[in-house]
């Protein structure tokens, strides 16, 4: 994205990154989280669920930025992300 100017902040923020983690089973393979993901992120994969839909995948993983989107809009409660410094200390 370009802005038209720069803000003046920029150099200070540090980008929130997430890691999404996909319930394949609960997707009924309506793409609302692959269309409204900011970072179109996501793509629908060519592997089919125990319904006969394929679930979204994650293409580009370190784009994420753990928006919470894709988890808010999902009718089937079948995607989230967490933060990936969260993910990392928990394990
Ligand atoms: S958390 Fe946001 S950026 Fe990450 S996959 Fe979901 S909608 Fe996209
Ligand atoms: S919004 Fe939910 S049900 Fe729809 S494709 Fe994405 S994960 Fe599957």
């Amino acid at each position: 994205m370009t802005y038209w100017r720069t803000p003046l902040d920029v150099n200070d923020i540090e980008i929130t990154r997430g890691v999404v983690h996909i319930l394949d089973d609960r997707c009924k393979g309506c793409g609302y989280c692959i269309e409204f993901c900011p970072k179109k992120i996501l793509e629908f994969s060519t592997r089919f669920n125990q319904k006969g839909y394929h679930p979204p995948e994650v293409k580009k993983q370190h784009e994420c930025v753990n928006c919470h989107y894709c988890e808010i809009i999902c009718p089937e409660f079948a995607i989230y992300s967490v933060e990936a410094d969260q993910e990392r200390s928990d394990k």
